[in-house]
C-alpha cells in the first residue's frame, strides 16, 4: 500500500508556482491577487478561507478577505461581486460556500465573472470542462487528478466509482476522469444517495472516490483488492480529548481499508490540501490570462 500523500505533493506543486511568481516578479510583473468573500462565521468556512490566506502569503501572491456578518443581505454580496469582477488588480476570487440560506447561491455564483472564477463554478467554466475546453477546473476534481497524475497513478481503462454528485466535487471528477486525456479515460461510474447496491458498485471499481460526506462509512468488505482510494470527506466529529474539541473523519475507514489497497489518501493530509494549490493554480492562470 503507498500512501498518496496530499501535504507532500502540494509542497511539490507549490515549489513550482513559488518558482513561477518569482520569475514574474523579475520580470517587474505584478503578483497573482486572489481574493476571497466569506458570508457567515462558519467555522469550516472560517478554516478554509484562513488556509487559503496562508497559502497565498506562503507563494507569494497577494490577497484580500472580504467578511460580511451572516445578517448581508444577497444585493450586499452581489455588490462585492461586481466590484471585485470590475477590479483590475483582482485576478481571481472565490466566494466561500455555503452561503447563509436567505441567499441564493445560483445567483451569486452566476453573477462572477468567468474569467475571475478560479473555483471554476460558473457553468461557462462548468461547460468548457465537460467539452474540454481550457478553463478553470473546480479545486477539488483538479486536486485530486493532480494527485493521481504526481504519484503515478494509471486511471486508462480503469473502472472508477465516483461516491456523491454534488456540483462541486462528485459531478466534476466524473467528467474529469472519463475525458480522453490522462490522468482519465476511465470508465465512469456515479452513485449518490438513491443508488441500489451500493456496496457491489463500490467493490468493482479499481478507483474509488469517495465524497458523500459521512465518516468513515466505507468499510474493508466494499474494497475490492489493490483498489485506489481517494477519500474526499472531511466531517468534524466532537472529541473532547483534543483542545480543538473535534477530530476529523474521512469517508473512509482507513485503519481496515488501507491495506488492501494500492494507493489510499490520508485524512487529513490528502485532498485538503491539494484543494488549495489548485485553487493557487488557477489564480496563477487567471494572472497570466489578464495581461
Ligand atoms: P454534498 O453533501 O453536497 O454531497 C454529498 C453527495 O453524497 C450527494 O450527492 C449525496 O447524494 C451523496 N450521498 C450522501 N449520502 C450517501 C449515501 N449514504 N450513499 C451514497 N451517496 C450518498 O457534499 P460535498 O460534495 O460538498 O462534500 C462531500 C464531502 O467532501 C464532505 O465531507 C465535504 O466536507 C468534503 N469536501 C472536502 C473537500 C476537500 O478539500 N478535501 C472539498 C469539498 C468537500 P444525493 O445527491 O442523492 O443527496
Amino acid at each position: 500500500m503507498k500512501l498518496l500523500d496530499g501535504t507532500a505533493t502540494a509542497l511539490k506543486i507549490k515549489g513550482e508556482l513559488k518558482a513561477e511568481v518569482e520569475a514574474m516578479i523579475q520580470r517587474g510583473e505584478r503578483r497573482p491577487h486572489l481574493a476571497a468573500v466569506l458570508i457567515g462565521d462558519n467555522g469550516a468556512s472560517l478554516t478554509y478561507v484562513g488556509a487559503k490566506v496562508k497559502a497565498c502569503e506562503e507563494l507569494g501572491f497577494e490577497s484580500s478577505l472580504i467578511t460580511r456578518p451572516s445578517s448581508a443581505t444577497e444585493e450586499e454580496v452581489l455588490e462585492i461581486v461586481n466590484q471585485l469582477n470590475n477590479d483590475s488588480k483582482i485576478d481571481g476570487y472565490i466566494v466561500q460556500l455555503p452561503l447563509p440560506k436567505h441567499i441564493n447561491e445560483q445567483n451569486v455564483l452566476l453573477a462572477i465573472d468567468p474569467k475571475k472564477d478560479v473555483d471554476g463554478f460558473h457553468p461557462e467554466n462548468v461547460g468548457r470542462m465537460a467539452l474540454n475546453l481550457p478553463t478553470f477546473l473546480p479545486a477539488t476534481p483538479y486536486g485530486i487528478i493532480q494527485l493521481l497524475e504526481y504519484n503515478g497513478v494509471e486511471t486508462e481503462g480503469k473502472h472508477c466509482v465516483v461516491v456523491g454528485r454534488s456540483n462541486i466535487v462528485g459531478l466534476p471528477v466524473s467528467i474529469l476522469l472519463q475525458r480522453n486525456t490522462n490522468p482519465g479515460n476511465c470508465t465512469v461510474t456515479i452513485t449518490h444517495s438513491r443508488t441500489k447496491n451500493l456496496a457491489e458498485f463500490i467493490k468493482s471499481a479499481d478507483i474509488v472516490i469517495a465524497a458523500l460526506g459521512k465518516p468513515e462509512f466505507i468499510t474493508s468488505e466494499m474494497i475490492k483488492d489493490g483498489a485506489v482510494v481517494v477519500d474526499v470527506g472531511i466531517t468534524r466529529i466532537a472529541d473532547s480529548s483534543r483542545k480543538s474539541g473535534y477530530r476529523i473523519a474521512g469517508d473512509v475507514k482507513f485503519d481496515e481499508v488501507a491495506p488492501k489497497c494500492s494507493f489510499i489518501t490520508p485524512v487529513p493530509g490528502g485532498v485538503g490540501p491539494m484543494t488549495i494549490v489548485s485553487l493557487m493554480k488557477n489564480t496563477l492562470l487567471a494572472r497570466k490570462q489578464s495581461v
